[in-house]
């Protein structure tokens, strides 16, 4: 019998239950714990995981008998034919690394509809702004707008779409540049 240790190859065991194409580095399927029509579930052999970025499931081979089976993860371990034994340091860090992956997961959702209603409200001022604008320093205080407005475009497309690996990046450049900047822009 298998240990703990040596769990079950992810992209075998995933594959027996989603029909899984390579993709680069990964394997990409439909994601069977939410209904869709193109792929957003990836198996990333090298990490063992899996991850779907349209629900945002994600974790390691044991996680996903559990979810798909709806098994407790003892009874995960006698499916996947693994002997449990004392939980191990490597265990134990990868519970930590999925409930750190689910936190950060919730955190991107909420700042995802928080992000969107930011941008519409500003740009909504600025079209209001623009209609009012009547005088040249109205129009000199319209300028610095300008620029900002196609990235505000940009961002509400990516936003309304439906390619979440654009949102994350988003999300990046949102937490390394402007993150306080935007906050301060709609409190004025
Ligand atoms: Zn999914």
């Amino acid at each position: 019998m298998a240990t703990l240790t040596e769990k079950p190859d992810t992209v075998d065991e995933i594959g027996q239950h989603v029909d899984l194409k390579r993709a680069g580095a990964n394997y990409k399927g439909l994601c069977p714990f939410h209904s869709e029509k193109t792929p957003s579930f990836i198996v990333n052999p090298s990490r063992q995981r899996y991850h779907c970025f349209g629900c945002g499931a994600d974790g390691d081979v044991i996680d996903f008998v559990q979810r798909l089976k709806s098994l407790s993860f003892k009874e995960a371990l006698r499916y996947l034919g693994i002997e449990q034994g004392p939980l191990t340091a490597k265990r134990r860090a990868e519970i930590a690394e999925q409930k750190r992956a689910s936190a950060l997961m919730a955190e991107f959702r909420a700042w995802e509809g928080e992000h969107h209603r930011e941008l519409c409200t500003l740009y909504r001022c600025l079209q209001t702004a623009k209609r009012n604008c009547k005088t040249p320093e109205d129009m000199e205080r319209l300028a610095k707008w300008y620029h900002l407005e196609s990235e505000w475009v940009r961002r509400l497309d990516i936003l309304e779409g439906r390619d979440d690996e654009e949102k994350y990046e988003l999300y990046a450049e949102y937490r390394r540049d402007d993150a306080s900047h935007l906050a301060a822009e709609v409190k004025r």
